[in-house]
C-alpha cells in the first residue's frame, strides 16, 4: 500500500525484536501525521502499539487542515487557470473572448461536499492501514498518568514509550468568538454551502493568505486584514511582494498595518473592528490568527514533561521531552508546523526509542510550500537567515516571465531565486514563486540535501522548454558571480 501522508515514504522494515525479549509497549496519543506515522514505524520495529485519537484518524491534517484546504485550493487553482483562457485564445460559449473568464461559477456546496468526502476517505485509508499493520486503535481522550501510563476512559495503558502528538487548535480572539456560521475558523469553512459574498480574512500568515487567495479566485469579494507591513511576514520578502501585488491586481482589498480588535455578527453579516476604530463589513469573517498547542489537561507537566512559555512541548532533535521515555512530535512541539515535519519527528522518535539508526531532525532540509496562486516554495536557508548568520553567499534571481514555457502558458508572476555559498558554490537555499512551485522546488531540495554546487545544477540537462529550465539558468548566472 502506498504512503497515506503526502511526501512520506513507506516505513523501512526494521530488525524485529529478538526472540525471547518482550516487545516494547508504545502508546501514541494523537492520530495525526506525527502520531500515525510513528505508530506504523514502531509496529514495523516489533513493538506492541496502541494509538489513541479523540476526533478522527489522520488528525487535523487530514480532516480540517491540509487535505481540505488543498482540495478547496485545487478548485480555486482551476478558476485561476480559467482566467488565462481568453489570453490563450479560448472562448467559452456565451463568454466574451477578452477579459477574465469570470463567467465560470463555483457551486460551493458541491465543492465542500467533495472536500469532505475526500478527507473522510483519506481518514478511512489511514485507519485501515493502521489496523492492517496490527496497531491497536482506541477512540477517546488520552491523558498521561505519569511518564509510563496513559489513561483513556476506564482503560489504563502501561507503556515503555509514550509519544505525545496532540497537534494544535485554531487560536481565537476573545472579542471575535467564532459562531460557525458567519465568524469562522478554518475548520468551519467546509460547512458553507454558498460562496461568501464578502469574506473578511483576519490574519495574513500562510493560512490567511491561502484562504484569501482561494476565495478570491472562487469569486468572493475578499478583504485581507493584515497587522503587518505586507502579507506573509516571515516569508521571503520578494515572494511576499509578488503575492501581495497579485492579490491586489485580482481585486482583493489588502489592509496592511491593520490589527483586528474584534468581530461581531450583524443582522446581515459581520463587522470587524480594527484597533484604530475603523470598521470593515462583510458577509462572513475567517479568523486565521494562528494556533495554540493542544497540551492542556494532558497530565504532561505532572509526568515531568516541560512545556515552553507558549505551552508547546519542549523537545530535542530526536523528539525527546524532559521526561524519560516520553517523546513528542508535530504541532504540539511548535518546532515547524508542517505535516511532513510532524511525521519526521514521529519517525525519529520511534527510531530513537526502539534502538534503530537515528538521523536527528535538520530543519535546513525542509521543503515547504504556500499554496497561493502563484505558489511559494522554499528550501534551505532563507536570505534573512543567511544575512543574520553573516554567511558569505551569492544570490541570483530570474523572473518567470522570461521563461519560454511560462510565456507559452501565459504565466507572468513569479521567479526562481537561488543562494549559493560565496566560496564553494554549494547551494544553501532557494525560493520558487510559480504555479506548482511545490513541484518545481524538488531539484533545489536535492541540491540542498546532497550539498550540490550551483555548477552541478547548471551542468544538468533540463527539458526545453520547461519551467525547471529557469532553475538551471539561475545556477549558470551564479557560476559567473562566484569569487
Ligand atoms: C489550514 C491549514 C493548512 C495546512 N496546510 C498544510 C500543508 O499544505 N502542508 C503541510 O505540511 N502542513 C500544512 N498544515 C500544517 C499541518 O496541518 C500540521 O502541521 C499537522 O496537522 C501537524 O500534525 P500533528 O500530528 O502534529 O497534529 P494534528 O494533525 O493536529 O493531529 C493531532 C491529533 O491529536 C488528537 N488529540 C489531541 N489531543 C488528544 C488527546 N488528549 N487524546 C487523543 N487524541 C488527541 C487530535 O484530535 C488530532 O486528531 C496546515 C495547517 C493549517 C491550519
Amino acid at each position: 500500500m502506498t504512503s497515506t501522508t503526502p511526501g512520506l515514504a513507506e516505513p523501512a522494515p526494521s530488525a524485529p525484536v529478538p526472540p525471547g525479549r518482550p516487545s516494547p509497549r508504545v502508546v501514541v496519543v494523537g492520530g495525526g501525521p506525527g502520531g500515525y506515522e510513528a505508530a506504523l514505524v514502531a509496529r514495523r520495529s516489533g513493538a506492541d502499539v496502541t494509538i489513541v485519537e479523540r476526533t478522527g484518524w489522520g488528525g487535523a491534517a487530514v480532516l480540517t487542515d491540509v487535505v481540505p484546504s488543498k482540495t478547496l485550493i485545487a478548485t480555486a487553482e482551476w478558476m485561476t487557470i480559467a482566467d488565462r483562457a481568453p489570453e490563450l485564445g479560448i472562448r467559452t460559449a456565451g463568454l466574451p473572448v477578452d477579459g477574465p473568464a469570470r463567467g465560470h461559477q463555483v457551486d460551493l456546496g458541491r465543492v465542500n461536499a467533495r472536500v469532505v468526502e475526500l478527507a473522510e476517505a483519506q481518514s478511512g485509508d489511514i485507519r485501515a492501514r493502521l489496523e492492517q499493520e496490527g496497531v491497536e486503535l482506541l477512540t477517546g481522550e488520552g491523558r498521561l498518568d505519569g511518564p509510563q501510563r496513559v489513561v483513556v476512559g476506564d482503560r489504563v495503558l502501561e507503556a515503555d514509550v509514550v509519544l505525545v502528538a496532540t497537534g494544535a487548535t485554531p487560536r481565537t480572539l476573545p472579542e471575535a468568538q467564532p459562531d460557525g456560521e458567519r465568524i469562522l475558523t478554518w475548520t468551519q469553512l467546509y460547512g458553507l454551502s454558498e460562496l461568501p459574498e464578502r469574506l473578511v480574512v483576519v490574519g495574513s500568515g500562510v493560512t490567511g493568505a491561502e484562504f484569501a487567495g482561494a476565495y478570491n479566485a472562487l469569486g468572493s469579494d475578499v478583504v485581507l486584514v493584515s497587522s503587518r507591513d505586507r502579507v506573509l511576514p516571515g516569508e521571503d520578502a520578494d515572494a511576499a511582494e509578488v503575492i501581495e501585488e497579485v492579490f491586489r491586481s485580482r481585486g482583493m482589498t489588502v489592509l496592511s498595518r491593520s490589527r483586528a480588535a474584534g468581530a461581531r455578527r450583524t443582522a446581515t453579516g459581520v463587522e470587524v473592528t480594527l484597533a484604530d476604530g475603523r470598521v470593515v463589513e462583510g458577509s462572513h469573517c475567517l479568523m486565521a490568527v494562528g494556533s495554540v498547542p493542544a497540551t492542556r489537561g494532558l497530565g504532561l507537566e505532572e509526568a515531568g514533561v516541560r512545556l515552553t512559555g507558549s505551552g508547546h512541548v519542549e523537545v530535542d532533535k530526536v523528539s525527546r521531552t524532559s521526561a524519560r521515555g516520553v517523546y513528542a512530535a508535530g504541532d504540539c512541539t511548535g518546532v515547524l508546523p508542517l505535516a511532513s515535519v510532524a511525521a519526521m519527528q514521529g519517525r525519529i522518535a520511534m527510531a530513537h526509542a526502539l534502538g534503530d539508526a537515528v538521523v536527528p531532525l535538520d530543519l535546513r532540509e525542509v521543503a515547504a510550500n504556500i499554496f497561493t496562486a502563484p505558489e511559494i516554495a522554499t528550501v534551505g536557508m532563507s536570505q534573512k537567515a543567511l544575512d543574520e548568520a553573516g554567511i558569505r553567499y551569492v544570490a541570483s534571481t530570474l523572473e518567470l516571465a522570461r521563461n519560454p514555457r511560462a510565456k507559452m502558458l501565459g504565466m507572468k508572476d513569479g521567479f526562481v531565486k537561488v543562494f549559493a555559498h560565496g566560496a564553494t558554490g554549494i547551494v544553501l537555499g532557494g525560493v520558487v514563486v510559480a504555479p506548482r512551485a511545490g513541484e518545481l522546488i524538488f531539484p533545489l531540495t536535492l541540491a540542498v540535501s546532497h550539498r550540490l554546487t550551483a555548477d552541478e545544477i547548471a551542468q544538468s540537462f533540463t527539458v526545453y522548454p520547461s519551467l525547471s529550465g529557469s532553475i538551471a539558468e539561475v545556477a549558470r548566472v551564479l557560476h559567473q558571480r562566484q569569487d
